[in-house]
Parts: C-alpha cells; structure tokens; sequence
C-alpha cells in the first residue's frame, strides 16, 4: 500500500482518481489546489507518490513540481496534463517530474503506470529495502553498515546518516536545509559548516566509490553510477 496525493482542481477528476487508487488497495488523498498539496509535504513522511494535473488555480504547475520535488525528494511525481505540446512535457520533467499523462487517460493506463513506478521506486523508498546499493557500495540500514568492495567502511553516525540520506535517489539534488534538518535536527538554523565537513570524510572514506557534486549555494547530489554521465 502506497500514500498517493492526488493533486487536481475538478472534483469529478480528483473523485474518480481517488476512488480507483483506493481500489488498488492505496492510501489515496485528494488534494483541490497546490496549497494543500504543499501542506501535505510538512508531514514525515508525505506520500510515495504525488499525481499533479498541471493546470491548478492558485500555483503553476510547473513550479509546484519544483516545490514537491525540493519537499518530498524520494516522492514519485507523476505530471497530467492536457497539454500535449512537446515543450510542456519536457518543462515538467526538468521541473522534477518522473512521468507524465495526457488528459484525457485510460483508467488503466494510469494504474499500469502508478504501479511501475511504485515497483521501481520501492528499493529506493524509506522503510522499505533494508539494502541500499550506490555502484559497489552496499549500504545496510538496519545493520547500519556501509560495505565496499575492499571491506566494510567505518563511518561514523551522522556520517553513516548523511550517505543513507543522499543514496535514498542517486542522482538527486538535496538541499542544504534538507540534509541539515533530516540528518541533524529538525529545527536547524545554525550554520551548516558541519555538513561540509561531514561530506569531506564522506569523500575521504569512500574514494571511488561514490561521487558526490557539490551543487553550489543549493547543496549535493550523490551521482547515480548507473546514471547519464554529466
Ligand atoms: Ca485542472
């Protein structure tokens, strides 16, 4: 069982999604407007998948992919639109968008696709795989291990914390304020220097194992080995 937000301003839309996710056996939450969907992100955690119709009356949809995908970045955002025009579809998945449908859409190919994604994203989700793999580094969170080709990793806690946290999605931006209020305190607003130094002894202790970018006044972004080469 998924929890599904259902982001769509018409009732009769939201209703019959809502009511087909529910038939499915998932958690599904109707949400008529990008605000209480933003309201969603505030719980831990929010919701495994987010279906945004990009046509909303109080925020763009575009840029309530952005702010989704900032808040929930281990969230499925799955984009419907009626708009078909190719830019649309391309602007929404550089917004943070994994998939997208075009309005009107069969019942049944949403479901096909909800699954799938749910299917794939299931290693990556929190509480679901105890294993987390990044290339040939193997990370095991209920044993709090950290293995490399060569032999376990000795990390220390928070920097144990900090590798779970960037490899939940390789590939993924994470912001300063994120890492700082999932790794060290939910109300952090001191400076952020430890957060470096934690990411330098990452870097140290992993070598070649992992690569993780430096995203300049945002924050970092452990590389998907599996992933396109920048
Ligand atoms: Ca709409």
């Amino acid at each position: 069982m998924a929890r599904i937000v259902v982001i769509e301003d018409d009732p009769a839309i939201g209703g019959r999604l809502v009511a087909t996710l529910r038939v499915l056996g998932h958690d599904s939450q109707w949400c008529p407007d990008g605000a209480s969907a933003l309201a969603v992100t505030e719980r831990r955690p929010a919701a495994d998948l987010f279906l945004v119709d990009l046509g909303l009356p109080d925020i763009d949809g575009f840029d309530l992919c952005r702010r989704l995908r900032e808040r929930a970045p281990d969230a499925v955002l799955v984009v419907l639109t009626a708009r078909t025009g190719e830019m649309d579809v391309i602007q929404a998945l550089e917004c943070g968008a994994d998939d997208y449908l075009t309005k009107p859409f069969r019942l049944a190919e949403l479901q096909a696709r909800v699954t799938a994604h749910l299917r794939r994203a299931a290693p990556h989700t929190n509480g679901s795989a105890p294993h987390l793999r990044v290339g040939a580094l193997v990370i095991d969170r209920s044993a709090r291990r950290c293995t490399a080709p060569a032999g376990e990793v000795e990390l220390r806690p928070r920097e144990f914390d900090l590798l779970v946290r960037l490899a939940v999605r390789p590939g993924q931006a994470v912001s300063r304020e994120d890492l700082m209020s999932d790794v060290w305190d939910e109300n952090w607003f001191g400076p952020t220097k430890t957060l470096d130094v934690h990411v330098a002894a990452l870097r140290r202790k992993l070598g070649d194992q992992v690569r993780i970018t430096t995203l300049r006044q945002f924050g970092y972004r452990l590389e998907d080995p599996t992933g396109p080469r920048p």
